[in-house]
């Protein structure tokens, strides 16, 4: 667009076609606004016109369906928001738009983001574009997926355990979890907000960057966005190699029950890290194992309270009773949620509760510090940390959705990440027997994010992975995909 070789018209027109052509198979988009769309694209060649330019002018983007985007409905793929249409937009996407994207829609999530397949999704499940009969992961699926088949050339997610991170391992693109505090988190609906961070998927490493540099930085509409200034994370990713990159390599992150070809593709990869100069060394995160449970006290006491808002009176959807309030409540809660989030918010009142605060909620949060001092301490030694994303390729649609702990493990590589605070990035690094991509894992200290973006850089282009696209049959769906 820049050399006048194409209109930002004639580009989100192709992406809509698109749309058209694979988006009944590969279900990532929860709302479309294509008319809106192209007026902003045509907002966009004007102001080019005029000699103006600006990092993502005219470039189209898709939002997770739990960022809020004045005007479009924002279902956080739950029924109980189905009706919801805020009247403001995130910050995130606020500096998408001054930045000059075209915004296209909102991508499908797993309900309230909980969830790493989209099966959790109130309306349904997106199709992995690499395999339609499995996941594309969760709970930013709809994006992980948009991205791989070319229905955006971005989109936003978000990551509280993962969510980011693991539907792009899944999918085969690339997704950062920035550090908490590095991207503003207003107008994002709140899950478990200690843990929460808006997140970045895209083709290649370079876009990842250019996209963060615009979302990211202090925002005084939310407390916890830090007041530092944001690098140039695009102008950074100039090294050729990786000589005086000190890679650790966690011994705790390569476990039995993984998939062999997911470990083998990993420490391939950081073989050739090595062959480009950096200094490999194993390091210890010993408190790796205790980050699933913490996980899953913590995020849940902070849900159970962060959804006491759906009461039926201010947001969404009500179902009155003739009782009264309670009873109103009780209906409009038991009507609009679904079961995961009933879960969750039962695992965390029962966390919170008098008498048991001490022994899971307070323990977890103690725990929870011993976690940020391991990867203290590995920092010391380590610039960065490489290692698997998820510890499997995209799994079957319905094969973990009736058994709760078997979908948490899809996020044991990640949670870790959002209990520290710290900063992860997932880039393809491999494909499995069964041509499904595998993910590797950059994770960097708190507002470390230079370092990852420049090391994960530094592979992507030194290797062919993020070359491949998925094959996606156009027309009509296909006979074997499930419903
Ligand atoms: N899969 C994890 C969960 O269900 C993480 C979700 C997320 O990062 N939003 O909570």
């Amino acid at each position: 667009m820049r050399r006048n070789k194409l209109t930002s018209v004639e580009l989100t027109q192709a992406i809509l076609n698109r749309i058209v052509d694979v988006d009944n198979q590969v279900q990532a988009y929860l709302t479309l606004a294509p008319e809106w769309a192209l007026d902003q694209a045509r907002q966009a060649d004007e102001r080019r016109t005029r000699g103006e330019d600006a990092p993502l002018l005219g470039v189209p983007l898709a939002i997770k369906d739990v960022l809020c985007v004045e005007g479009l409905p924002c279902t956080c793929g739950s029924r109980i928001l189905e009706e919801f249409v805020p009247p403001y937009s995130a910050t995130a996407v606020e500096r998408l738009r001054e930045a000059g994207a075209v915004i296209l829609g909102k991508t499908n999530t797993d309900e309230f983001a909980m969830g790493s397949s989209t099966e959790n999704s109130a309306y349904f499940t997106t199709h992995n574009p690499w395999d339609f009969s499995r996941v594309p992961g969760g709970s930013s699926g709809g994006s992980a997926a948009a991205v791989a088949s070319g229905m955006a050339l971005g989109a936003l997610g978000t990551d509280t355990g993962g969510s980011v991170r693991q539907p792009a391992s899944l999918c085969g693109v690339v997704g950062l979890k920035p550090s908490y505090g590095r991207v503003s988190r207003y107008g994002l609906v709140a899950f478990a907000s200690s843990l929460d961070q808006v997140g970045l998927l895209a083709r290649t490493v370079r876009d990842a960057a250019t996209l963060l540099g615009v979302v990211a930085g202090h925002d005084p509409r939310d407390s916890t966005s830090m007041p530092l200034p944001v690098p140039d994370y695009a102008g950074a990713l100039n090294a050729n190699g990786l000589s005086g990159v000190r890679i650790g390599v966690p011994r705790e992150y390569f476990i039995p029950g993984m998939q062999a070809q997911v470990a083998e593709a990993v420490r391939a990869a950081i073989d050739v890290m090595g062959g480009l100069g950096a200094q490999v060394r194993e390091v210890s995160l010993p408190h790796t194992d205790y980050s699933l449970p913490v996980y899953y006290l913590v995020a849940p006491a902070e849900a159970s309270a962060n959804l006491a808002r759906y009461d039926g009176v201010r947001y969404g959807l009500r179902v009155d009773a003739p009782e009264g309030m309670w009873e109103t409540y009780r209906r409009t809660r038991g009507a609009g949620f679904g079961s995961e989030v009933k879960r969750r918010i039962m695992l965390g009142t029962y966390a919170l509760s008098a008498g048991y605060y001490d022994a899971y909620y307070l323990k977890a949060q103690q725990v929870r510090t011993l976690i940020k001092s391991d990867f203290d301490a590995a920092f010391r030694d380590v610039d960065v940390i490489a290692c698997p994303t998820a510890p499997t390729t995209a799994f079957k649609i319905g094969e973990k959705a009736g058994d709760p702990l078997q979908m948490y493990l899809s996020d044991v590589f990640t949670l870790s990440c959002n209990l520290a605070g710290i900063c992860g990035i997932n880039l393809p690094c491999g494909f499995d027997n069964q041509g499904l991509p595998i993910g590797l894992q950059i994770m960097g200290p708190a507002f470390g994010e230079e370092i990852i973006l420049r090391v994960a850089h530094v592979y992507e282009q030194a290797t062919e992975w993020h070359t491949y696209k998925p094959q996606i049959p156009t027309g009509p769906a296909a006979e074997e995909v499930p419903a």
